[in-house]
């Protein structure tokens, strides 16, 4: 008789670490590794330098930071003190960018980690922090250099996503959501990535070669056409550094998205999961569009976070982003409001307010302001992404000729 023996939780989040270090930075020998994780995710961290030194990685530096350090600073912190930076890890994230090394961020982040702080204090933090690290963002965000972002679980969050039961309980089941949607629960978790970032390339290059002029999305209370921007680019899945070696920047990730055209953009459409905006449930809410803008937009609650959003500044009225997801993805299988961008903008279908990505149009890396919104491309200072996917949505491509073709039916893919 053969006995099967489930693997435990050790073995899973070192099936994890492992995952992380071989698919989503990739190192490889030689190559260093930066690492940015809060103290909470300790024991996942361990694992990936254990791995990283095993595979010939020389050096694996951990930049380690706490939510409850930072919220106190936030909270108390003297006037005019928030501007103040650790110039030392912004230095070590630069020199280490430019060696090449691979950089691992880990959230496992207290959603209400800066509940009640001043949001201007959180801000001139910012404003200092941001040009301090730019060498090391211009690297990662040029793909020279590769990064990853993924989650440890931590009982703030979990208890946010499963209130309703004992703090251990929905520690062990928010890690199991998060083992499912990435894989770990695969027999070989690194060969199902492998084949699922294959499956994200091979869509985007189909949905490049159609060169759709528009999508029509149709669901319960959803019929919206999106016209996609002048020489648009569908983007997702893994990327690819100079040297040839593959990385996956978002570790779940299951989208394919490209780039609305800014004023071509008709109809209604439904959200199919709620919107958490920074700590505020928008609920069963619809928006309409006429030429691109939002005309008219109504929320069962939230409607005031919602007004928020859409009055951020003109291009927050406009589409920038819109992607596939199937409704089958194991994001969507966990029927979970994770409360983190990373989990739920993979979960079905959605299109985001604001602005656009600009690798998601030929050549706006080159052009200017006027010529990227001519092709179509939005620009915002907001950048909100909410689902409208589900399985009972319809998608059909519309082709330059005017003719029409089916893309997905009932959330799935077709062909
Ligand atoms: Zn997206
Ligand atoms: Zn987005």
């Amino acid at each position: 008789m053969l006995r099967m023996t489930t693997p435990s939780f050790a073995d899973r989040l070192e099936a994890y670490a492992e995952l992380l270090v071989k698919v989503g930075v990739n190192v490889q020998p030689g190559q260093k590794l930066l690492v940015r994780a809060p103290v909470s995710a300790a024991p996942l961290v361990r694992l990936v330098s254990d791995i990283a030194y095993r595979i010939g990685s020389p050096y694996v530096e951990v930049l380690w930071s706490d939510d409850a350090v930072m919220r106190s600073r936030f909270l108390h912190g003297p006037a005019g003190s928030f501007g103040i930076i650790p110039q030392y890890r912004a230095d070590a994230m630069n020199s280490l960018a430019a060696e090449g090394a691979a950089s691992l961020a880990i959230l496992a982040d207290d959603p209400d980690a800066l509940a009640g702080t001043e949001p201007e204090r959180f801000a001139a933090y910012q404003k200092a922090w941001r040009p301090a690290t730019r060498p090391y963002s211009d690297l990662a965000m040029s793909d020279r250099i590769p990064w990853c972002v993924a989650a440890a679980a931590v009982p703030e969050w979990a208890r946010k996503v499963f209130p309703n039961v004992a703090q251990h309980e929905a520690m062990s089941a928010l890690w199991d959501a998060i083992f499912t949607a990435t894989r770990v629960l695969e027999a070989d978790p690194v060969a199902a990535w492998r084949e699922h970032d294959r499956d994200l390339a091979r869509r985007k290059q189909a949905l490049n070669e159609r060169r759709y002029a528009a999508l029509r999305f149709r669901a319960p209370g959803t019929d919206l056409r999106v016209g996609l921007a002048d020489g648009h680019l569908w983007d997702g899945g893994g990327s690819t550094l100079l040297n040839g070696v593959g990385f996956v920047a978002n570790m779940p990730t299951e989208e394919v998205f490209t780039a609305p055209h800014r004023e071509r953009v008709d109809g209604v459409v439904r959200a199919s999961m709620p919107l958490a905006y920074n700590g505020i449930l928008i609920e069963d809410f619809s928006l309409e569009f006429k030429d691109g803008a939002v005309v008219r937009a109504t929320a069962g609650t939230g409607q005031g976070a919602l007004n928020a959003i859409l009055d951020t500044d003109a291009g927050a009225r406009r589409l920038g982003e819109v992607a596939l997801v199937p409704a089958s993805s194991p994001i969507a299988k966990t029927g979970l409001l994770f409360l983190e961008t990373l989990f739920d903008e993979n979960a079905a279908c959605h299109i985001a307010l604001g602005r656009g990505y600009v690798n998601c149009v030929q050549g706006a890396q080159t052009m200017t302001d006027e010529e990227r919104l001519a092709r179509g491309l939005n620009d915002s200072l907001a950048h909100v992404d909410f689902m409208i996917g589900s399985d009972q949505m319809d998608i059909d491509g519309e082709l330059p000729d005017g003719s029409s073709e089916p893309v997905m039916r009932k959330g799935e893919w077709v062909g």
